[in-house]
């Protein structure tokens, strides 16, 4: 697959944009052409969001909240920001469930997940039914990707057009694009004559299958890993090529059952709380200890059970010091 084939998930999608990074490789997104109807007449509110992501929803429910009148324009098809875009095999999170969701309680009140890291079908499933319950679509134009925003001193407002042809007006701009949600393919000598198939794990070709072929895979962060374990199941042979391998720990993967969010969701508004109050986004109980502080015995018994916990606790939970002093690091790593 080159930076120009359509893949199947993104039916009818072209690329309308290849940016050029740096290094001269290419930074690529897809996206659909704008039905004629969308395009017509101007978009007029009084808060413009770009972007459809959790971030550019949450904007749209607060600034509707205030009053306002709000309008949203996304380059993908549907909802969902890096949940739309990625949909490789493994994808899913690592911030454990009721943690990675939305605050709002309309949303959270009917809404269960069947897993304790989700993976991405089901959050596009999330994203479905938060539409639903804060009737999004209605405000939000897809397959519109803002290619210019002009700011106007005399009436205090800003145009902002699109590569597809819509036009909006609004006083206030709120920029919602995110990070993770571009594709980058490094310039790698010879890629361009490479005879085999080329995938990237933000452009995912949901019907490829890995059963029988011999597959290699560029890099090892989140996502590698993630790849990785399902792809290995299936291959016929898998190599990971990778500079340096990543500190991967048991994550404790395990249903959700419907009856146990029942019982946390009294709780959900005090666990959001202190979550947005910590230095992390997790309302974990930080460890007031250096680990030279306890015994090797109580060191190892608390190793053992942040093990057990999975999620982020081994590194959350952790002697105050673990990330801090080297020698300190050593200890765990072991
Ligand atoms: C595989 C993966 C796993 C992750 N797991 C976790 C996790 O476990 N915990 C965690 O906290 N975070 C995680 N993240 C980080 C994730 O980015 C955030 O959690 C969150 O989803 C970001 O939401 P957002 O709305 O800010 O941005 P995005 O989801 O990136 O949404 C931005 C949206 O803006 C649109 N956009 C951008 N530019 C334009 C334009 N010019 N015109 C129109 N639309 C535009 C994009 O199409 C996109 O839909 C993960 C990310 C990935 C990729």
């Amino acid at each position: 697959m080159t930076g120009n084939d359509t893949v199947s998930y993104l039916n009818d999608e072209v690329a309308v944009t290849a940016e050029t990074a740096p290094s001269g490789a290419e930074v690529h997104e897809s996206t659909k052409p704008a039905a004629q109807e969308e395009t017509k007449g101007i978009i007029e509110s009084d808060v413009l969001v770009i972007g459809a992501g959790f971030s550019g929803i949450t904007a749209i429910d607060r600034f509707r909240k205030l009053g306002m009148k709000v309008k949203c324009l996304e380059s993908g098809s549907d909802f969902g920001g890096v949940w739309y875009w990625n949909r490789y095999p493994g994808a899913r999170v690592d911030s454990e469930c009721p943690f990675y969701q939305l605050n709002i309680p309309e949303v959270y009140k009917d809404w269960h997940f069947t897993q304790r890291f989700s993976d991405h079908r089901e959050l596009r499933q999330y994203m479905a039914h938060i539409d639903k319950v804060l009737n999004l679509r209605k405000d939000t134009y897809f397959n519109a990707r803002v290619n210019d925003a002009r700011w106007d001193e005399a009436t205090s407002t800003w145009t902002v057009k699109t590569l597809q042809g819509h036009e909006a007006k609004a006083k206030y701009l709120i920029l919602c694009t995110g990070l993770l949600h571009r594709t980058y393919t490094p310039d790698f000598q010879g890629i361009k004559d490479y005879k085999g198939e080329i995938h990237h794990s933000g452009e995912w070709d949901e019907s490829f299958s890995a059963k029988g072929k011999k597959i290699a895979i560029i890099g090892a962060g989140a996502t590698a890993v993630q790849i990785t374990q399902e792809l290995g199941k299936q291959a016929d042979e898998l190599t990971v090529f990778l500079r340096r391998p990543s500190y991967c720990l048991p994550m404790r993967q395990r249903s959700w059952t419907k009856e146990e969010q029942h019982q946390w969701k009294a709780f959900y508004p005090v666990l959001f709380k202190e979550g947005r109050d910590s230095a992390v986004g997790f309302p974990t109980a930080r460890n007031p200890n250096g680990l030279f502080d306890v015994s090797e015995s109580a060191r190892e018994a608390l190793f053992d059970e942040l093990w057990e916990r999975g999620g982020f606790n081994f590194q959350l939970a952790n002697f105050k010091d673990t990330a801090l002093d080297k020698d300190v690091n050593k200890v765990p790593s072991k």
